[in-house]
């Protein structure tokens, strides 16, 4: 396989502009679930940006559990990530849907992020393979770490290099967490591929309370990076502001990880 240590043992390192993900610091994304307004974009990025963290995250096109809930504002929210990347100097990523958002999002952002329900999506997979921007492979639900390599696999193979793997828990029997944060899978993928592997603590916890701790033990366990949703106001979020930081929170934590030796 193209994505395995066995095929190149050095560690892939993407660069974004001055940024490296996958070196020797860690790379830090943060942002609100979704994009909601200017004011509230602008407010999570200057947050953000002042904390230490080096990209921008926004989702435009929203995979929600119910069709009634908040759907994203689609091209209107690439077009202000786009805006307020550039004005605060933040590199920025948005999650793809289907290849009609990619071929547009290409457009607007950094990076794509295919999100953890269509890590199997191979045609949208191969269609990121030809992207030329660096993708973010969120793994599946109920996916086992071979099918999220190869996941991998279809992106490199259809001739984009640059994947970012990322754990944001997994489907147990255990409910009073969202998700299961799975940090063995984390240490198991950095021995077997050579391409950077981050941690979304929110999403594997669905509770702010967990965030801090669980992003301190992704460092330890070798994580190159984390995702982490930031709201300027949790209380008001249109998604996922249950397992959102508010920008002090978001503070609280990025201080916390300098003790454990993480460059941030
Ligand atoms: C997200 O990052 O907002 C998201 C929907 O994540 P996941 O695909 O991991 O559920
Ligand atoms: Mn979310």
């Amino acid at each position: 396989k193209l994505v395995s240590r066995e095929v190149q043992e050095t560690d892939t390192i993407i660069k974004i502009g001055g940024l490296e993900i996958g070196g020797k610091k860690l790379t830090v994304i943060a942002g609100p679930c979704a994009v909601e307004s200017r004011e509230q974009l602008l407010s999570a990025a200057q947050a953000v940006r002042r904390s230490g963290a080096n990209v921008l995250r926004g989702g435009a096109y929203k995979p929600r559990t119910s069709p009634y809930s908040f759907q994203g504002l689609e091209k209107e929210g690439l077009r202000l990530l786009a805006e307020v990347g550039a004005q605060t100097e933040l590199a920025t990523i948005t999650e793809v849907v289907d290849e009609e958002s990619l071929l547009t999002a290409v457009r607007y952002v950094d990076m794509v992020q295919i999100g953890a329900r269509n890590m199997q999506n191979f045609r949208l997979l191969r269609a990121a393979g030809k992207s030329g921007k660096p993708v973010l492979l969120k793994r599946g639900l109920s996916a086992t770490v071979e099918e999220w390599l190869m996941a991998a696999e279809y992106i490199v193979s259809s001739g984009n290099r640059e994947v970012i793997l990322c754990e944001r828990g997994i489907r147990t029997f255990e409910d009073s967490t969202r998700n299961t944060l799975d940090l063995s899978a984390v240490a198991l993928a950095k021995q077997l591929t050579h391409l950077p592997v981050i941690v979304d603590p929110s999403h594997a916890t669905g509770k702010r309370e967990l965030v801090g701790a669980m992003s301190r033990a992704a460092v330890a366990a070798g994580a190159d990076g984390l995702i982490i949703e930031v709201h300027p106001d949790p209380a008001v979020a249109l998604c996922d502001g249950p397992q959102s930081l508010d920008p002090g929170e978001f503070d609280a934590l990025m201080s916390g990880l300098r003790p454990l030796g993480a460059a941030v």
